[in-house]
């Protein structure tokens, strides 16, 4: 049996996500703020100026960024940006 750890809360679960099933709707909701953040805003300079715009945690927006779900957005940006940190 192989247990996760959640990304958000920490605690261990079963399923194959990185989010326990109590923090799966809090992570759904989020990731759809950042997708719409992102196509309203189209530019950023900073994973602080995307956290402040919606509200998640830069330790969850770099979950995010890093997810196949946002593979169609360049996030080379940020990444080189002096004000990315983790
Ligand atoms: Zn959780």
């Amino acid at each position: 049996m192989q247990f996760n750890k959640c990304s958000r809360c920490g605690a261990f679960f079963m399923t194959n996500d990185s989010v326990c099933p109590n923090c799966k709707p809090k992570d759904m909701c989020d990731m759809n703020k950042l997708k719409n953040f992102l196509e309203e805003e189209g530019a950023f300079s900073s994973i602080e100026d995307i956290s402040c715009g919606t509200g998640i945690t830069p330790k969850n927006l770099h979950r995010f960024l890093s997810s196949d779900e946002l593979a169609n957005y360049d996030f080379s940006d940020l990444n080189n940006g002096p004000k990315v940190e983790l």
